[in-house]
């Protein structure tokens, strides 16, 4: 198990960096990560809400298959970047709460306001 802390938060946005080997997603792709959770070797890996039909997947970094649970799709989470570190901190915070950004008429404007003062 990693003893680093996790590169994002749930529900942070998230941007491909690199093509994925099989071409489940390519580099640009964006993705809100749904759940983050450290793999048997040491890394840690992101549910982007990507869906398998595989038993077992392989992670390539520490060559151990691991069994698909509910045919989540887990990636290693150095195949992604944040997208705007300051706004994300905010969607995260809301994602938190259990809102979008855009649910509620005053959020955007307070999102906008929050990333103007930096
Ligand atoms: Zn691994």
């Amino acid at each position: 198990m990693s003893n680093e802390q996790a590169p994002f938060k749930i529900g942070q946005r998230v941007i491909a960096i690199k093509d994925h080997s099989s071409g489940d997603f390519h580099r640009g792709d964006e993705f809100k990560v749904l759940h983050i959770k450290p793999c048997v070797c040491d890394h840690w890996q992101v549910d982007i809400g990507l869906q398998t039909t595989s038993k077992y997947v392989l992670c390539i970094p520490g060559g151990k298959c691991t069994p698909v649970v509910n045919s989540v799709a887990w990636y290693h989470a150095r195949c992604f970047a944040p997208i705007q570190p300051a706004y994300e901190s905010i969607t995260a915070e809301l994602a938190q709460k259990g809102m979008e950004v855009g649910d509620t008429p005053d959020v955007p404007l307070k999102v906008k306001d929050a990333v103007n003062a930096n």
